[in-house]
């Protein structure tokens, strides 16, 4: 039987305690936040200038926006509990927005059953297959889906036809070339969550989805996240990328611009393969088995534009000569009076790691998918982009590979006093703010049940 005086003795003990925590993204601000709130004394590192990680905000011309398009489900609970701390809960803004689907060269409206039952490219027969595929997808055990292919998966559900037509570009869309491997678990989730944002009433129709967003968007929530970092003790250190992680006596050393800091503890929220060259010491297994963790990445660029394109949220595109993966409008979730009159869109193409998109300068980028928007959207006037700018990520999110059924690692690493905390950790990889933000909470009861020199062995 566990001796609860001593457990209090040693969360007792452990209040005080150094702990370091690398990554300022949303799971690392949130474990910082955790940490704080439970008395332990927390720095956090964070590479770039600014918190926020993915979720960072960014000048796009006269505007300050997120790096990345960010939407909240209703589903997203996490989520929404942060956003209560915050006070920000009531500040977001609700909207049923359309769908769009562009495929042979045409934009149909895909909102409602109606639009779905009206899809000319896909006869009754298949519409109806991949209807009640759809509902099967957002039900069905994910254990059993680990070990196919969404291929062979989808194909075996839908037929050959639907899958050639539907979902073969809609996972190159969102894989790159990784497309053929991923397990069919990672498709179930997406659909789940889409499912999630699903409404039986609102102005888009019945069917629409419904998605969210703060006013000021996430320069706003990261501003009151820092705040409150800040009251809780936590010291933020930004443009401070650690070099590497060691062992020292009980706790661990962070190499900072040559220096050594030594910390009770460390929590590491970058991506796998970056936290295998940051920390030597861990065990060659480990090290091979992190570095070997698959991860798509993505190309996205933001346009500012005098007058909106669509009346999409989302336009998915099944056309292969099309050089991104979707037209995103998020100005159709917030409105454009949050953009002083003008529509924000992103143009994300996912790709492999070493994609030879990442090579390509901003202008070679802006001539190929502004030719393609001209191809795509009848009237559409270049001379109307007033800003563009595009980022590039490799490590976005690691996804589940069917050959090798994935084996998530645990918080604990092969290195006493280090504990990790990273997306590679979230099962079947559809990565939201909202499954970040339950990681980070499960990563700080972690270390807080841990012992009092926080080794996690
Ligand atoms: C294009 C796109 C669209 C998205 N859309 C949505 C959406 O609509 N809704 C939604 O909920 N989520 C969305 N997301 C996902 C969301 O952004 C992520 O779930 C979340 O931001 C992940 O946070 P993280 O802390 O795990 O990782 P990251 O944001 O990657 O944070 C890791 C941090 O670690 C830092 N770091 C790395 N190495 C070091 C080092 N050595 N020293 C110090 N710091 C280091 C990095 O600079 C980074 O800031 C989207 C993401 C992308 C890319």
């Amino acid at each position: 039987m566990i001796d609860e005086s001593v457990l209090v003795r040693q969360n007792e003990d452990s209040e005080g305690q150094r702990v370091a925590v690398v990554g300022g993204g949303v799971v690392g601000c949130v474990v910082a936040l955790r940490l704080a709130s439970s008395g332990r004394r927390v720095t956090l590192f964070e590479a770039a200038p600014a918190l926020g990680g993915l979720a960072a905000p960014w000048e796009l011309g006269t505007l300050t926006w997120d790096r990345h398009y960010h939407v909240i489900c209703e589903s997203d609970a996490n989520l929404r509990a942060l956003l209560r701390d915050l006070d920000l809960e009531r500040e977001i803004h609700w909207s049923s927005v359309r769908t769009g689907f562009f495929t042979g060269g045409k934009l149909h409206e895909f909102t409602s059953l109606r639009d779905f039952l009206a899809f000319p490219p896909l006869r009754m027969h298949e519409k109806l297959r991949l209807g009640a595929a759809i509902v099967y997808a957002s039900r069905v055990k994910l254990d059993t889906l680990r070990r196919i292919t969404a291929a062979k998966w989808l194909t075996q559900l839908c037929g050959r036809r639907v899958f050639a037509q539907i979902w073969e570009p809609l996972l190159r869309a969102k894989l790159g070339a990784n497309a053929p491997n991923v397990a069919a678990s990672f498709i179930a989730v997406t659909i789940r969550r889409m499912f999630g944002a699903r409404t039986n009433s609102g102005g888009a129709g019945k069917g629409a989805e419904r998605f969210g967003s703060v006013v000021g968007g996430y320069a706003r929530i990261l501003s009151v996240l820092r705040e409150k970092l800040e009251s809780a003790g936590v010291e933020i250190r930004t443009s401070t990328p650690i070099e590497r992680i060691s062992a020292r006596g009980s706790g661990v050393d962070l190499i900072v611009n040559g220096a050594s800091e030594a910390f009770e503890h460390a929590i590491v929220t970058a991506p796998v393969p970056v936290v295998a060259a940051l920390i030597p010491e861990l065990t060659e297994t480990e090290r091979a088995r992190l570095s070997g963790v698959p991860y798509a990445g993505v190309v996205c660029a933001s346009l500012l534009l005098d007058r909106p394109i669509s009346p999409y949220y989302i336009m998915n595109i099944t056309d292969h000569w099309v050089p991104f993966s979707a037209v995103i409008e998020f100005s159709n979730v917030t409105g454009i009076e949050q953009f002083a009159g003008k529509s924000l869109v992103y143009l994300p193409k996912y790709v492999a790691t070493d994609d030879p998109l990442f090579a390509q300068d901003d202008e070679a980028i802006r001539h190929s998918f502004i030719s393609a928007l001209i191809r795509m959207i009848p009237g559409f006037d270049p001379a109307g982009v007033a800003a563009f700018r595009v980022s590039r990520v490799r490590n976005v999110f690691p996804f589940p590979i069917a050959s090798a059924p994935y084996d998530p690692p645990a918080f604990a690493t092969s290195l006493p006093g280090v504990t990790l905390a990273t997306a590679a950790q979230i099962d079947d990889a559809t990565l939201n703010v909202d499954r970040s933000i339950g990681l980070a909470n499960a990563a700080a009861n972690y270390l807080l049940n841990a012992t009092p020199q926080g080794t996690s062995r």
